[in-house]
């Protein structure tokens, strides 16, 4: 007999144990996020999807030499010689730049080593990358894209904003 009333003490003092915390967590801020209509935005340090500005790109190749996973390929812009135009000059831009983000492993490697102040290759804090082809993956950028850049798709032989990629920035900020 008292085993019996020593068990249906204890079954209801763990389930007013139970209720008690759930009734202290009722009254507190909640913690979850309601993605995607809420974002949280990762801190400043956090390596996100790379952007690029051929304004101020110098060309200089040193993202390409640092770059571990060889994505980065760029090419320069050239002028007609003064002296002979027949024959083109290189200038310190780029015609186009691109990145894989297929082999990419979004080291900073191409940040750090961009000599140009502000950096022309720098990680966003865009975390929603998505590709819905290979031909996706590979950015590109010429004089006059945006910092997002652009995909060439194969199929219909020209440039197209990549549709995968959401900027961050547009978020309000939750931390
Ligand atoms: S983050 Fe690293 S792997 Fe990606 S492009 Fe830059 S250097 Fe290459
Ligand atoms: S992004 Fe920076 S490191 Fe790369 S070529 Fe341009 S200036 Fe040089």
């Amino acid at each position: 007999m008292i085993d019996y009333f020593k068990t249906i003490f204890s079954a209801t003092s763990a389930t007013c144990q139970g209720l008690w915390i759930t009734l202290k967590y009722m009254f507190k801020p909640s913690i979850t996020v309601q993605y995607p209509t809420e974002k949280l935005v990762p801190y400043e340090k956090f390596r996100g999807a790379l952007l690029f500005d051929a304004e101020t790109c110098i060309s200089c190749n040193l993202c390409v030499k640092a770059c571990p996973s060889v994505c980065i390929a760029l090419e320069n812009a050239t002028v007609p010689d003064p002296k002979n135009p027949a024959l083109k000059k290189k200038v310190a831009k780029v015609d186009w730049y691109s990145i894989d983000f297929g082999k990419c492993n979004f080291c900073r490697l191409c940040e750090e080593s961009c000599p140009t102040k502000p950096k022309s290759v720098w990680h966003s804090l865009d975390y929603e990358l998505v590709f819905f082809n290979r031909d996706e993956m590979v950015r590109c950028w010429k004089a006059g894209f945006s910092f997002i850049g652009k995909y060439w798709d194969r199929k219909t032989k020209e440039f197209k904003a990549p549709a995968g990629q959401i900027s961050i920035h547009e978020v309000a900020p939750r931390r």
